[in-house]
This record gives structure tokens, C-alpha cells and sequence, in this order.
């Protein structure tokens, strides 16, 4: 944690326009030390989406505390409902987990009047959504946010097949000066003196002040985070405009669903998912896809119903309600096929790809 660390640090804050932001090893890593930071545990509850990277779950359940899966708006909106958070609130909640699906920005402005209003901490899972701005639903507000900056801290991760790419890494943002004094005593041993400042002589001795973790981002990484996040805006553009034909091309797919078609504000165009009107239907095209040389996955198979998350092997099913009602988070998670995006990808492979789809969906039909 040297000066490209330093440096990467202070750049990415000034990108967010953050005021703190601490490069961490993973975006797992980001999520524990926001947990640890908020002081999460024993007896809380943390309402989270039931569609998701596994990570933010399993970390909740790492801090001893129990994850309560809620459900998505919709097929086309496939981010956390807000009414359905305020339904899942207990006295217990000490948590409300976002995550910014594909890069698109979840509905901010409902779900931090609510986390304000009954008094719960705000985590913005923010690991697709590098240089997302998120522009507001009701009305447009000209200036958004980033992503990662509205709620109480952000976590971002740069591991391989993210759009800020440097391996291994991930980097927490926060406003507050209380909050990012906790997450780097807790990144590097609870330590209170740095490896690099007594390397400097500006320290000799150090006190541990709390329990922690080696989360550290090392030099090497650092300075290739900061390269990346030269091309950042330029590749996101890129990204965009790749979005933007497959949306023309896949228009033609009358009963599928391509997510946030009347989405107005900036996404970071994470992923290019289309959504089958049935599982057989995403099964057999995938196929096809797959027989054409061309690589479809999934984002994601649900949380609550992954072994660890089952039969009383997690807290979460201690909690009644905790995994019921997920009715459009069980269709989108049976129906979703995530397609070939990345900023490296040219308009003729968004082309091929898009052929390949809708001749194969008309062969199969
Ligand atoms: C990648 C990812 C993570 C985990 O980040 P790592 O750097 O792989 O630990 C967490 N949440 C989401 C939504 C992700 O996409």
C-alpha cells in the first residue's frame, strides 16, 4: 500500500466524486468490511435481493447476522423492489443491501428515504455498476450520483470480468470520515501504523486497535487500476453503444424480454441480458448458442436456494418469511440468458450473435 494505492485511491474517489474511497482485495472483501464497519452481527437482520452474486449473502451469515431475501420489481426491472423491502423491515433490520443489476442503478431515491425514515444503514453492492450515474425515476435529476456513493458505503470489485479489470480487487467508497476510519483499521490487521509509513521511518511500533483482516490491494495492482480507470468512460461508452443494437437486433424476439428497456439514466452496461418467455425456450437457445461456438451464463441462480442457503443450514430460514414471495426473482433467475458483452467486442460480433439468436429462436419454434 505504497503510492499507486494511494494514488488509485485518491483517483477513484475523485471519479465517484466520494469523499473516501479504500482499495481493498476483492469485492468480497469491499462487502465484509462494510458489514464490519457498520458493526453487523448476532441478532440483526440484513434485507438483501434474492437475485444476486452470492457474495453479500454470505457474508451476512460470515458476521453472524441473517440475510432476508427480497424480491424484484419485475422482468424488465430486475432490481430490488422497494415496497418489498418496506414489507421485510423488522426491528431486527439493521441493513438494506442494493445491487446495481448489469450496471443499472437501483431505485435510489425510494430506497434511501426508507433506509432514512426507519433508521437502517444502506449498502450499495456496487460491483457491476463502476461509472453508472444514476439519473433518478420520477424525475430526471441532471446531476446524478454515481453508483456507490448514495447510501452509507459502496463496494465495488475489479476482478477479471468486471468492467474495471486489474485480476484481483475491489475498493470501498464512503462520506463518512467515521466509517472510512473503520474499514482501513479493519483492511490491514487493525494496525495503527501502515507497513509503508515505517518503511518511510515515519513510524516505528504500532498498537492493534481492533480485530482485523489483511484485505490490502497491493502496488502492482494499484497501478494498473489506475490505467484501467483512464479507459473506464471510454469502454462504458463502448459498452453502450454495443447495447444499444443488440436492443435494435433482439427487438425483433416478440416474446422475450430485453431488462430496462424504458430505463432513461446512464448504466454501466455490466451485462446484455435477454429474457426468455420460458425456461425450455432459454435452455434450447442456449444450446443452439453454444453449438455456434457462442458463450451464454446466467445472472443468477437465486441465493436462498443454493445448498448452504437451505434447510436450516443458514440462518435465513430462521426467519419465516425470510424466502417466500420471490415470485419474479424465481421467473427471471429460470429465464434469463446473459449474451457475449464486453468493451473489447465489435459491432459485427453483436451481429453474429444476434443472428444466430433470432434464426435459431425461429428454427426452434
Ligand atoms: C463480482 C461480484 C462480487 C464479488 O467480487 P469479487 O471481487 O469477485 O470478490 C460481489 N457482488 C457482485 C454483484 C459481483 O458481481
Amino acid at each position: 500500500m505504497g503510492p499507486e494505492v494511494e494514488e488509485f485511491e485518491r483517483e477513484f474517489g475523485k471519479f465517484l466524486d466520494a469523499e473516501h474511497a479504500i482499495a481493498v482485495s476483492s469485492g468480497t472483501a469491499a462487502i465484509h468490511l462494510a458489514y464490519l464497519a457498520l458493526g453487523l452481527g448476532l441478532g440483526d437482520e440484513v434485507i438483501q435481493p434474492a437475485l444476486n452474486f452470492v457474495a453479500a449473502a454470505n457474508l451476512t451469515v460470515a458476521v453472524g447476522a441473517t440475510p432476508v431475501f427480497a424480491d424484484i420489481l419485475s422482468l424488465d426491472e430486475p432490481t430490488i423492489d422497494p415496497r418489498d423491502i418496506e414489507r421485510r423491515l423488522k426491528p431486527e433490520t439493521r441493513a438494506v443491501v442494493v445491487m446495481h443489476y448489469g450496471g443499472y442503478p437501483c431505485r435510489m431515491e425510494e430506497i434511501s428515504a426508507l433506509c432514512r425514515r426507519y433508521g437502517v444503514a444502506l449498502i450499495e453492492d456496487a460491483c457491476h455498476a463502476v461509472g453508472a450515474r444514476y439519473q433518478g425515476f420520477q424525475e430526471k435529476a441532471p446531476q446524478g450520483k454515481m453508483a456507490g456513493t448514495i447510501g452509507d458505503l459502496g463496494c465495488f470489485s475489479f476482478f477479471s470480468n468486471k468492467n474495471l479489470a486489474i485480476g484481483e480487487g475491489g475498493m470501498v467508497v464512503t462520506n463518512s470520515g467515521e466509517l472510512a476510519k473503520r474499514v482501513r483499521l479493519l483492511r490491514s490487521h487493525g494496525m495503527s501504523s501502515l507497513t509503508w509509513d515505517r518503511h518511510r521511518g515515519h513510524a516505528s511500533s504500532y498498537d492493534v486497535l481492533t480485530h482485523g483482516y489483511n484485505y490490502r490491494l497491493d502496488e502492482i495492482r494499484a497501478a494498473l487500476g489506475r490505467v484501467q480507470l483512464q479507459k473506464l468512460e471510454r469502454n462504458n461508452a463502448w459498452r453502450r453503444e454495443l447495447v444499444k443494437l443488440y436492443r435494435e437486433r433482439l427487438g425483433a424476439l416478440e416474446d422475450w424480454t430485453i431488462p430496462f428497456s424504458e430505463y432513461g439514466g446512464d448504466s454501466a452496461y455490466h451485462l446484455m441480458v435477454a429474457v426468455a418467455p420460458n425456461q425450455e425456450e432459454r435452455t434450447r437457445v442456449a444450446t443452439l448458442l453454444r453449438e455456434a461456438q457462442i458463450q451464454t451464463s446466467m445472472h443468477y441462480p437465486l441465493v436462498p436456494a443454493f445448498a448452504a442457503f437451505r434447510d436450516g443450514r443458514a440462518p435465513a430460514s430462521a426467519t419465516p418469511d425470510a424466502v417466500t414471495d420471490l415470485d419474479q426473482s424465481i421467473a427471471f433467475a429460470q429465464h434469463a440468458l446473459t449474451l457475449p458483452l464486453s468493451s473489447s467486442m465489435t459491432v459485427r460480433q453483436v451481429e453474429e450473435v444476434s443472428a444466430v439468436m433470432l434464426e435459431q429462436v425461429e428454427v426452434v419454434r
